[in-house]
């Protein structure tokens, strides 16, 4: 990419770290940039710090906010004695978007995986024990992706949390396997919450 300016090939290298973003579309996306107004630059630059600057980790269930404690946390009306359990912030909008769930959420930060070396110390699970500690909840629903990581993750929660006494389910197979779960349809993905089992 030598035969671009230095700003260009930075921008273009920047667009191509991105999830899903090829060499190719890095540079239309870069192309598109230039061919946009000053100000339309300005203000996607100013999303990006903004996005940056007010987003922060709820302090009760790990997720992604703008206020703290985030909304379900804060929510009277959500069931406080269920908690889903669940890989990522995206998780969580999928499982919303389904209405068909009203507990509260734990977001892990990712999942357990030998291949990139991520145990469970870099999951939020000791914010997760810290919760049930407090004795109020009575289920907790693993819905990690049904992919290798995502069955390791939940397995290894299940046996920490046997010693508890809590009821411990998995959501149920019909999600595509080793597929994530904040791709799956809204109604397979509530027919799998629905179907939910205790994990022996
Ligand atoms: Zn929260």
């Amino acid at each position: 990419m030598y035969y671009y300016a230095s700003s260009l090939t930075r921008l273009i290298e920047l667009f191509a770290r991105l999830p899903g973003i090829g060499p190719k579309s890095a540079q239309r996306l870069a192309f598109h940039i230039l061919s946009l107004s000053r100000e339309q630059v300005e203000d996607f630059a100013q999303a990006l710090l903004e996005v940056k600057n007010n987003i922060v980790t709820c302090p009760i269930c790990c997720n992604l906010t703008d206020i703290s404690p985030c909304r379900i946390c804060g929510d009277e009306n959500r069931d406080p004695s269920v908690i889903c359990v669940v890989e990522d912030a995206q998780d969580v909008i999928a499982i919303e978007k389904t209405r068909e769930y009203k507990g509260q959420y734990h977001v892990l930060q990712g999942s357990i995986s030998p291949m990139e070396g991520k145990g469970p110390d870099e999951l939020r699970i000791k914010e997760l024990l810290q919760r049930l500690a407090q004795g109020e909840v009575t289920e907790v629903i693993l819905a990690t992706n049904p992919d290798v990581e995502g069955e390791t993750t939940a397995l290894y929660i299940a046996k920490l949390l046997k010693p508890l006494g809590i009821k411990v389910t998995r959501i149920a197979h019909g999600l595509p396997v080793g597929g994530d779960l904040e791709y799956a349809d809204t109604a397979t993905l509530s027919r799998s919450l629905l179907g939910r089992r205790e994990m022996g």
